[in-house]
């Protein structure tokens, strides 16, 4: 039996079913946006990473919206998802998830909850592939960048390495970005209580009994913060200097008019180019942006075309040469238009290529956090 029918085997065993009071309660507790990811069943070839991407329907090619339903198949452990932290209609989150996985990480969680108790605030510890991921639930939607002055502050107090700047190792608080621009989606974290598909292995929250109704009990019972008692903790507060992002790199290169001469995509790209068949492949411009695409695969450039190129989480061409500082004309941008939405049409559009010319070797799309 192979690898990937021992891991399928397994992961039918911790099939669970979902009763329609705990999708209820799982929705209105941790769905921010409807979109989603998924993380893929098979690992990548080469890292064998088990990629999170955004499912789209395959006839209209658009990305799909998370229902009860989609939360029903996740706790069953039929699929796994990945739920953004903002809603980019209000800034807002309904959760700040703390991810640590480095050696050692979870004393940081354990001495991270103390002092969040400490303040008055209750937080549900859930068990990970190492380390842990510490969440705090709120009474209501409160801001993202009011979520993150606080529990970053907290962090750096206590001496905790949050990533983020020049930081490489440490906590990742999610939400990861203060707000969102436009047609963007920030970062996911992994949907709790369904299945670890990478560890084929379901993960619960410390102090209550496995299993979805039991869990789900403990986490409707903890207190949630209130939009005034952040409003007093963050009082006087700013961004800790060193979270705010690094200027981006796009800004180095230069907007050159090209009085009618073509795009190259290689003028404006500095990171590491790999050849896979017969393209360069590197990370997405687009992408990295967000933080996404670490592996950098998602960008291919045709090696015999080089004005063809395609991201294959979905970025757009308007998106990816505003990322490298050489936005298209305005009256040629589709900026208003949704990633998601335009991500079939991108591949016939996309300067002209097909997925026919760019064969990605069976990975699919871009690594988010498990
Ligand atoms: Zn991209």
């Amino acid at each position: 039996m192979s690898t990937h029918d021992f891991r399928e085997e397994r992961m039918q065993k911790l099939r669970l079913n979902a009763p329609a009071s705990v999708v209820a309660d799982y929705f209105r507790l941790f769905v921010n946006r409807r979109a989603y990811t998924l993380q893929s069943n098979r690992p990548h070839p080469e890292s064998a990473r088990h990629y999170y991407y955004r499912p789209k329907d395959k006839i209209t090619g658009q990305g799909l919206s998370l229902t009860p339903d989609t939360i029903r198949r996740h706790l069953e452990g039929e699929i796994t998802i990945g739920l953004y932290a903002i809603n980019p209609a209000t800034q807002c989150s309904k959760w700040v998830a703390i991810d640590a996985d480095y050696e050692d990480s979870l004393a940081d969680l354990l001495k991270l909850r103390f002092y969040l108790r400490q303040d008055g605030v209750d937080s549900a510890l859930e068990n990970s592939h190492r380390g842990g991921h510490l969440w705090i639930f709120l009474a209501e939607p409160l801001p993202a960048r009011d979520c993150r002055i606080y529990v970053c502050g907290l962090a750096l107090r206590l001496g905790i390495p949050v990533k983020g700047g020049r930081q490489r190792e440490g906590i990742e608080v999610f939400p990861k970005h203060n707000e969102l621009k436009p047609d963007r989606y920030g970062n996911a974290i992994r949907g709790p209580l369904g299945i670890h598909r990478g560890a084929a292995q379901r993960f619960w929250f410390d102090d209550a009994a496995e299993g979805l109704e039991q869990q789900m009990c403990y986490l409707n019972s903890l207190p949630k913060m209130t939009s005034d008692q952040l409003a007093r903790l963050i009082a006087g507060k700013a961004i800790p200097p060193q979270l705010l992002s690094p200027e981006p790199k796009a800004e180095a290169v230069i907007w050159k008019p090209m009085g009618g001469s073509e795009f190259r995509i290689l003028d404006h790209i500095n990171t590491k180019l790999r050849t896979v068949g017969h393209n360069n492949v590197t990370r997405c411009p687009s992408c990295a942006e967000e933080g996404h695409d670490r592996s950098g695969d998602n960008l291919s450039i045709s090696i015999e075309d080089p004005r063809k190129y395609i991201c294959w989480a979905g970025c757009t061409r308007d998106m990816i040469r505003a990322a490298v500082g050489c936005p298209r004309p305005v009256q040629h941008a589709l900026y208003g238009q949704k990633k998601e939405a335009l991500n079939v049409e991108i591949q016939c559009q996309s300067d002209g290529l097909t997925r026919g010319e760019i064969p990605r070797g069976g990975s699919e799309g871009d690594g988010l956090r498990g």
